[in-house]
């Protein structure tokens, strides 16, 4: 692999709002119809190769019950897949019926789809065809392989057909986002390590305009950085630090320049360190940095949109390894504002490293810091991975990142931050504990130990991403790896009110 980065070769994405017709079908391999379920038959007559389509149905007989038709491609048009829609309930269930229609519909092998829709209203068609095409997005882009042959149809080109302008800007950002943190996530340990994640953001950050500053050991020494040092101690490799990205905004007005930090948990392999996890446990610790994925994906969206505030990416990169240096239970070590903490658990080791990183990116007083992390196996206990947990410093913020969640489909939950909590983090040594000797409510101490880095009058947001993995992937991401926490992102960040 020349470049770590995914590739470029994405399918080309044009808005049509000529109306439905046989010249649709014979201008593209495929064309997908989305279709009200109860739709009569005067209405379907609009579609495309209609004639051949109504004997179709007409066979299938229980008209009331089928939920597509198919019409292979014949000499004059492309083949044809008629999708009837049940009214989803919300995005969530949308984006999950998208990706089986599109599990469908890649059964053509087609290289240009043209997707349509008819007998909804606009704002429901608009909505319907943002859905359908981050499904076909999600699922026609591949992961990295090392296959020597690798056999997939690329799709070269969608049409979006339409009758007014649908937008769809924000899930063109929104998937090369979250593509971006899948591709990265996906890469092996050997492939993907401290060194070469730091090189591909460069050459991403070149290619966007990002400007870029490593603060790697020895920089983190100087800023007493001593909870990220003590993490990477073990590593046979010297190549850890933070990364930092920086987006300018199109708001030129200095005075009123408003700044937004993302920060990510970039553990490159986490064997558990010291206390080594066991096989079953340690098998996808490569993904262990999705955090960090998630947050230049988010930042790589938002360029794209091109929003209007300054924003920050500061990702933690490190492994967390064993080995003689390594560091042990019971250590205190200092963190970069000074707070002593007492090490209970060397696979606790993502809390420490986004101590240091959240206490130096505030520094910055950024309006709202948003940190990212697949922190704790506790919030997917309470959660499964089908939500991701949330945790603020404003409670008021609660409706709005709930609202994000619901919106963008990728749903999360808001757990209590109440301060009492602190309370089983006292620590007879130090400021304050790393963790508890038991798991019980692992997931909020992990948060109230963050918050002891985060300056109180800097609104923060913590999301524990239990679901960055789920096998049989979540809503219209088909893969196991889900980059979850882009879609949500954007969407609360983009209606963020500062102020
Ligand atoms: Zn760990």
């Amino acid at each position: 692999m020349d470049s770590l980065l995914p590739p470029k070769i994405q399918p080309k994405i044009r808005y049509s709002k000529a109306a439905l017709s046989d010249h649709t079908a014979a201008t593209h391999d495929l064309v997908v119809v989305l279709a009200p379920s109860k739709a009569a038959k005067t209405l379907l007559r609009q579609c495309p190769r209609s004639p051949e389509l109504m004997i179709q149905l007409e066979r299938s007989n229980k008209a009331s019950t089928v939920t597509s038709v198919r019409l292979s491609a014949t000499k004059q048009s492309g083949s044809l897949l008629l999708i009837f829609v049940k009214n989803p309930s919300n995005t969530f269930e949308s984006l999950q019926f998208a990706a089986k229609a599109w599990k469908e519909a890649a059964t053509f092998s087609a290289t240009s789809i043209a997707l349509g829709t008819i007998g909804f209203e606009t704002a429901d068609a608009h909505a319907l065809l943002n859905h359908h095409l981050a499904a076909i997005l999600a699922g026609s882009t591949a992961l990295p392989t090392f296959k020597q042959n690798s056999t997939l149809t690329p799709l070269k080109a969608i049409t979006i057909i339409e009758g007014t302008p649908t937008p769809f800007a924000t899930t063109l950002a929104t998937h090369s986002g979250n593509y971006l943190a899948r591709w990265l996530t996906a890469l092996p340990p050997n492939t993907l390590h401290c060194a070469s994640y730091r090189k591909a953001l460069e050459q991403l950050a070149q290619q966007q305009g990002w400007q870029t500053e490593f603060m790697g050991l020895p920089a983190l020494q100087k800023h007493k950085a001593g909870a990220f040092l003590a993490v990477s101690r073990a590593n046979m490799h010297k190549h850890a630090g933070i990364m930092r990205l920086s987006y300018r905004g199109s708001n030129t007005n200095a005075e009123s320049r408003q700044k937004i930090t993302l920060v990510g948990k970039g553990i490159c392999f986490d064997t558990g360190g010291i206390n080594l996890k066991s096989h079953k446990s340690m098998y996808d610790m490569h993904t262990d940095m999705q955090g960090s994925a998630v947050a230049v994906g988010t930042l790589l969206a938002l360029t794209q949109l091109q929003v209007p505030f300054d924003i920050e990416c500061w990702l933690a990169l490190t492994e967390n390894e064993i080995g003689p240096n390594a560091y042990r239970p019971q250590e205190v070590i200092t963190a970069a504002n000074g707070v002593t903490i007492q090490v209970v658990h060397s696979d606790a080791e993502g809390r420490l490293v986004l101590a240091d990183t959240l206490a130096l990116a505030a520094k910055q007083k950024p309006q709202l810091m948003i940190d990212f992390a697949t922190l704790t196996g506790a919030c997917v206990a309470a959660l499964t991975e089908r939500m991701s947990g949330v945790f603020s410093n404003r409670p008021a913020l609660h409706d709005s990142i709930q609202r994000a969640g619901r919106n963008s489909g990728e749903r999360v939950w808001c757990f209590p931050m109440d301060s009492d909590f602190d309370a089983d983090l006292d620590s007879p040594l130090a400021d304050i504990m790393q963790c508890t000797m038991d798991n019980k409510g692992d997931h909020i101490l992990a948060a109230r130990f963050l918050n002891r880095f985060v300056p109180e009058q800097i609104p923060w947001v913590h999301i524990d991403l239990s679901s960055a993995n789920k096998i049989g992937g979540l809503a219209h991401i088909p893969t196991e790896i889900t980059g979850f926490g882009v879609r949500w992102a954007v969407e609360f960040i983009t209606h963020y009110s500062f102020n």
